[in-house]
């Protein structure tokens, strides 16, 4: 399996040849980043077989792709019906053997009341989880999903004991930390945060914008 880090909170997976972009356009709120546009102009080129957007907050999500998207292929979003100017179900997808199946979820905090939130399964050879800015409790007594290989999160799951034992008790191969600032960016204390709360172990991989990665 094979990732790219396009967004703040979103990579482009390749899991047995088949491509799926997860939260993988986004817009910037500082200290966050945007995909860059050559991020963008690669993504259009051609597009992944699958698309799937988490929530509609600006820093996971962009109307303007999802828009061009559906009008270049005729695809549909997998993600919350209420995503702004795209056709989106919660339906699973399933594109050469993978499954995408979205999972109703709440969004951390105070949004969890105002925005629709959905976090993502994809089973292959793999199985991936994907989580987007979904509350860390949510997930520690779900018996009824495959065990993930992979689980990608954002800072909620590293930065506290609570998130970081959670993340742990998943039992993941690998967790890959999203939604992170640049390191000389982070004006919010979210990598010393990381550091203090999970020591950085070989397992724990934090890519920065338009890295690759083999998993
Ligand atoms: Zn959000």
């Amino acid at each position: 399996m094979e990732i790219r880090r396009t967004a703040n909170a979103g990579v482009l997976l390749k899991l047995d040849g088949v491509s799926i972009l997860l939260d993988g356009v986004c817009r910037e709120i500082k200290p966050y980043p945007a995909t860059p546009p050559e991020e963008r102009a690669k993504l259009c080129e051609s597009y992944p077989d699958m698309v799937c957007y988490t929530h509609a907050h600006k820093d996971h999500y962009d109307p303007t792709f999802a828009a061009e998207y559906g009008k270049q292929t005729g695809g549909v979003i997998l993600g919350p019906e209420e995503l702004p100017g795209c056709n989106s179900t919660m339906a699973a997808g399933s594109v050469g053997g993978v499954t995408v199946t979205p999972i109703p979820s709440r969004h951390i905090g105070g949004a969890g009341k105002t925005v629709s939130h959905a976090s993502f399964i994809v089973k292959g050879s793999q199985c991936v989880w994907f989580l987007g800015d979904s509350s860390p409790l949510l997930w520690k007594d779900r018996t009824d999903l495959p065990k993930p290989d992979f689980l990608f999160v954002p800072y909620a799951y590293t930065t506290t004991p609570t998130g970081w034992t959670i993340t742990r008790n998943l039992g993941a191969k690998k967790t890959v930390l999203l939604h992170m600032p640049a390191r000389e960016e982070d004006t919010i204390g979210l990598w010393a945060a990381t550091e203090a709360t999970t020591k950085f172990p070989d397992d724990l991989l934090i890519p920065s914008v338009g890295q690759t990665i083999t998993l």
